[in-house]
């Protein structure tokens, strides 16, 4: 695990048998590919990310694509709306939803820069997301893969056909960990 990520478990307490999961899954995650394209639509979501920071909440940005175009732009609004379920993830979603006049996101992407938590990966099911991109992983919520992973379970009738975590890693992580230490130094 590279410097910054392992600033941002250790800062969260997370214990160190955490790690070997991790990296385990890691491995497993890098066999999939990704493309700049990818890339490109991650530093959309990192940009959202920044917005939410600005606004006092836990930088966390989303983007839903569907067809190489940006659907929804979101960004973590748990403070700011008081609303527990004001994540990125399911603001996209419900953008997207109504956007699209369609609550069926078959053909659509979703980039976000943590990975879901187990709410954000059941709208994930549920809306029938097709790839899941993520930045950061997440040691204490993470379920596309970390804790479980919740969108790939076999059990499940509707599951997207593909995840990858880590894209622009260092970067998705390095926000929040900075964000987490500024609160602490206040
Ligand atoms: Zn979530």
């Amino acid at each position: 695990m590279d410097k910054q990520s392992s600033e941002f478990l250790n800062n969260n307490d997370i214990p160190c048998v955490m790690d070997n999961q991790i990296e385990a899954y890691k491995l497993n995650l890098e066999k999939s590919q990704y493309s700049e394209r990818d890339i490109i639509f991650m530093r959309m979501a990192l940009k959202e990310a920044e917005k939410a920071q600005k606004k006092g909440e836990v930088p966390i940005g989303a983007v839903l694509v569907l067809n190489d175009k940006v659907i929804a732009r979101t960004h973590n609004l748990r403070q700011t709306t008081k609303d527990a379920t004001a994540h990125a993830e399911i603001l996209a979603i419900k953008k997207a939803s109504k956007k699209l006049k369609t609550w069926h996101l078959v053909d659509c992407e979703l980039y976000v820069t943590l990975e879901p938590c187990p709410m954000c990966s059941g709208a994930i099911i549920n809306s029938r997301i097709n790839r899941v991109i993520f930045g950061a992983y997440d040691s204490k919520a993470g379920c596309c893969g970390t804790l479980y992973n919740l969108p790939q379970d076999a059990r499940f009738n509707h599951r997207p056909k593909e995840i990858i975590g880590g894209v622009l890693e260092n970067e998705c992580a390095d926000i929040l960990s900075k964000f987490f230490k500024s609160l602490r130094n206040k």
